[in-house]
């Protein structure tokens, strides 16, 4: 099962707006009184501070119960992480849970509480989220505002997936640079387009950032919405075709988890360029995410311990086994491949568990097609490892 968020505008009255806002701000205040809260008691823990100013709270915002646990638990989540604990909540958005919110499909509309009672709305509903809401019941979700003054809101909804037909059932997506994204049976995407791309945006930024002026900013701020836009398409081709692939073949998809990607990221790159991978990983995987939702085919997040230094053919794991960048060689078994194809082979099996004998099939299928087609990947196993 996974949680997807289905963004739909809502179509507010200028009276719904007023609520809004006001609610905005009473629960943003809240949030922070609480968060002041935490850090005075020196504690994360949701159901301290409850107890400490859940009254108070709702008396001095005028705040419904469930908008008080609400802003309770969002004080909470913040003081958890360690970046964000002396960070101030901005009015601009508000949980929602089961009790102050409901979702209509009869008429697309949403029932949201606010500080100046129930208030029910019209949301903006295209083709894809009218068959990603369509018969569900869901039970959370979040109202924001743009900095342009549109209000949004963020509908949760579970997806189950059914369990792909047997254990070989999955497609494993390793995400990179070089090559964006390369799948267990061999196939890659290369990132060499998206890299010179890059690269000239690069360069023209870089030479607007010199000059500094207001023009110069504008044009800046034009800039990193065109290369956005350009990295959301190539993104939304990528998972398109993953997602075909998978649902061809009656196949799951499986990602390594983001704080994987992340952490490889960061060793490599600057500022800059490390935010646009970071969101361009997040993107990919969202799109791939939400397709196979649509689609009904399975998709998983794994563990990604490892997944770069363990052999897919005999299980060991060491550091060593990752030659470069590029090559894989196994200091056990000798198994030599595309560092980025072990990679998915390791993601497709599920990550750190230990199946030589599922993966010994998947591999050798993978790298003698590979070999057919010319590149470098070649298997020499030693017996004596590999067999049962
Ligand atoms: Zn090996």
């Amino acid at each position: 099962m996974q949680t997807l968020t289905v963004k739909c505008k809502l179509v507010l009255s200028k009276e719904q707006r007023e609520a809004l806002d006001t609610t905005m701000r009473a629960f943003a205040a809240a949030c922070n009184d609480a968060i002041a809260v935490g850090r005075r008691l020196n504690t994360t823990s949701n159901i301290r501070i409850h107890r400490v100013c859940y009254s108070d709270l709702r008396a001095r915002h005028g705040l419904t119960a469930n908008l008080a646990v609400r802003a309770i638990a969002r004080a909470a989540s913040i003081l958890k992480i360690k970046e964000r604990r002396n960070s101030t909540v901005r009015p601009t958005s508000i949980d929602y849970d089961a009790r102050i919110f409901s979702f209509r499909e009869a008429d697309w509309t949403v029932s949201l509480s606010t500080v100046q009672g129930r208030i029910r709305v019209p949301i903006a509903v295209g083709a894809y989220q009218k068959r990603l809401l369509s018969s569900r019941k869901p039970t959370s979700a979040v109202v924001w505002k743009t900095r342009q003054g549109d209000y949004y809101i963020g509908i949760h909804i579970n997806v189950e997936t059914p369990p792909p037909e047997d254990e070989h059932g999955w497609i494993g997506v390793d995400l990179g640079i070089a090559s964006i994204a390369t799948l267990s049976d061999g196939t890659v995407f290369s990132g060499d387009q998206i890299e010179r791309v890059r690269a000239r945006y690069e360069r023209t930024r870089r030479s607007l950032q010199r000059k500094g002026t207001r023009g110069a900013k504008r044009v800046l701020k034009r800039l990193s919405g065109r290369e956005r836009r350009f990295q959301q398409s190539i993104n939304h081709t990528i998972s398109r075709r993953i997602v075909d692939r998978a649902a061809a073949e009656g196949k799951g998809v499986r990602l390594e988890d983001l704080s994987g990607i992340r952490k490889r990221v960061r060793a490599r790159n600057k500022s800059q360029r490390r935010r646009i991978h970071r969101w361009a990983f997040h993107d990919l995987r969202t799109k791939i995410a939400y397709k196979c939702a649509l689609a009904g085919v399975p998709f998983e997040l794994i563990d990604p311990r490892y997944t770069s230094q363990r052999c897919p053919v005999c299980g060991h794991v060491e550091k060593a086994n990752r030659k470069s960048q590029s090559e894989f060689v196994c200091r056990l078994c000798g198994l030599e491949a595309n560092a980025d194809v072990v990679g998915a082979i390791n993601i497709a099996l599920g990550g750190v568990v230990n199946r030589p004998e599922v993966a010994l099939a998947s591999v050798l299928t993978v790298l003698h097609g590979q070999n057919r087609n010319g590149s470098k990947s070649s298997y020499k196993p030693m017996t004596s490892v590999v067999g049962s």
